[in-house]
């Protein structure tokens, strides 16, 4: 039964028919009310956000073998721009924002390059205060590449690719900053993407060696061009691709849908799920965080231009080719740094996630029996459900903790979804902290095994 104090949330704009019943009870639409360490954030600004991508644009190449001693030119010029941006934060921060450089000789495979070169990430950190073990990361890669990928001296501007997602991570750090936030989060400006992850693997592989809880992983990649090869205006949207092992219930799934969650929160911006890894053919940092287990997102813009993408900067048959900062559209990488903000600050407000969900159908109705781990810090959890072919939540039941009893060998507590039958959907929970803030959802596991799975799926 739907205990007293309980709120069911309509997340559908479409009716479901299986959901009916409960939605009568108390439809609202708690989306739209957003969290309290949401309230007066301020959106992101495209003048700052212009302003720090004319400068790195300025360095005319941020290529991993580029300059590292001139005043103006080359990846050594940028990387000290992009530190004395981060220190920028740091009295804003109270002094808590932590600055610094991670570097690494690591071993490169593309043809003309050398087997090793440095690499350098630039990262600030804002330390959590209650929860400082459990991270989350916000990322845009600052090198650059031309139509030669071992091309060093040529320029090479990486405007949007991807001079706009490391503004992104500056703008972010900028908005966050002067806050407190239960978990900690790293504003991150990777070095060596082009050259296959390089810089985002040295990370993500210290923090996985550190034993470091990562709950998330933004990787903004190229986010900046609004005008489509066909002409378009495309941007009223953001992709975000996430990886998953099988299925549509990863944890980096989990978090794609944190984000469309949030943007829901925004007036004519929402994000378009892709339920895969990358695009074809490509990669991105992202990849080396759910290589290491940590769940992860690609966010690029709707429409991408490749001939703005790896290119030289050239004139053919009167088309201009090559990564410049006159095809940025600065709103909209505010956009996207907005987003990215708003979905930061709710995870690291909200408790951890839950851990332990379990679902069973009843026998003599068509209700479905949720058992969930206790949370610490957890004022109410969200009980949400959708159909196994939707790609979103479309139902949702708030339930105070108080009205749930935790007990038994592990800590958990039953709730009963009435009128919700568990063969049609996919069930999840995820925590809720007393100012509002929703952690990632944690999906039921499916009813067959992985084994039998992976039997029915070969010579696919
Ligand atoms: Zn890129």
């Amino acid at each position: 039964m739907v205990r007293p104090g309980a709120g069911v949330v309509s997340l559908a704009f479409s009716s479901v028919a299986f959901s009916a019943a409960l939605l009568c009870a108390a439809p609202q639409d708690a989306a739209r009310a957003g969290a309290a360490a949401q309230a007066a954030l301020p959106r992101a600004s495209a003048a700052a956000i212009e302003a720090d991508l004319r400068a790195l644009v300025g360095f005319g190449t941020r290529h991993v073998l580029s300059p590292v001693d001139l005043p103006g030119r080359g990846t050594g010029a940028a990387r000290d721009f992009l530190e004395a941006r981060f220190r920028d934060c740091v009295e804003r921060s109270g002094g808590r924002l932590v600055v610094e450089r991670q570097q690494g000789q690591v071993a490169v495979r593309r043809q003309g390059m050398p087997a090793e070169c440095t690499v350098v990430n630039v990262m600030a950190t804002l330390p959590g205060t209650s929860d400082p073990e459990r991270v989350y990361v916000v990322a845009g890669h600052y090198d650059s590449r031309n139509g030669n990928g071992a091309d060093g001296q040529g320029d090479a501007p990486g405007a949007n690719d991807d001079g706009s997602g490391t503004c992104v991570a500056l703008e972010v750090c900028r908005l966050l900053c002067a806050r407190q936030f239960p978990a900690t989060i790293v504003f991150c400006a990777d070095d060596g993407e082009e050259q296959g992850l390089l810089g985002s693997a040295l990370h993500a592989k210290a923090l996985a060696e550190r034993g470091v809880f990562v709950d998330g992983m933004l990787g903004n990649d190229i986010v900046g061009n609004t005008l489509g090869m066909d002409g378009e205006r495309r941007r009223e949207y953001l992709r975000v691709f996430s990886y998953a092992p099988s299925g549509n219930d990863s944890s980096g799934r989990s978090l794609a849908r944190a984000l469309s969650w949030t943007a829901r929160r925004m007036d004519g911006f929402r994000v378009q799920l892709v339920f895969r890894g990358d695009r074809y053919g490509r990669g991105g940092d992202h990849r080396s965080f759910f290589e290491a287990g940590f769940p992860s997102v690609r966010c690029t813009e709707p429409r991408e231009d490749f001939s703005r993408q790896h290119q030289d900067l050239v004139m053919r048959e009167g088309k201009p080719y090559g990564d410049v900062v006159e095809f940025v559209d600065f709103d909209y990488v505010a956009d996207v740094a907005t987003l990215n903000a708003l979905a930061i600050a709710e995870l690291a407000s909200a408790p951890r996630a839950p851990t332990l969900v379990r679902v069973e159908g009843a026998r003599d109705a068509y209700d479905t029996f949720v058992d969930v781990g206790e949370i610490e810090g957890a004022s109410a959890y969200e009980f949400v459900w959708r159909a196994t072919t939707a790609p979103d939540w479309e139902g949702a039941l708030l339930v105070p903790a108080t009205a749930l009893e935790f007990g038994g060998r592990n800590a958990s507590a039953r709730q009963v979804l009435k009128g919700v039958c568990i063969d049609d959907v996919v069930v999840g929970v995820r925590s809720v902290g007393a100012d509002g803030s929703r952690s990632r959802v944690t999906a039921a596991p499916e009813p067959d095994a992985t084994a039998f799975r992976a039997a029915a799926t070969r010579g696919r």
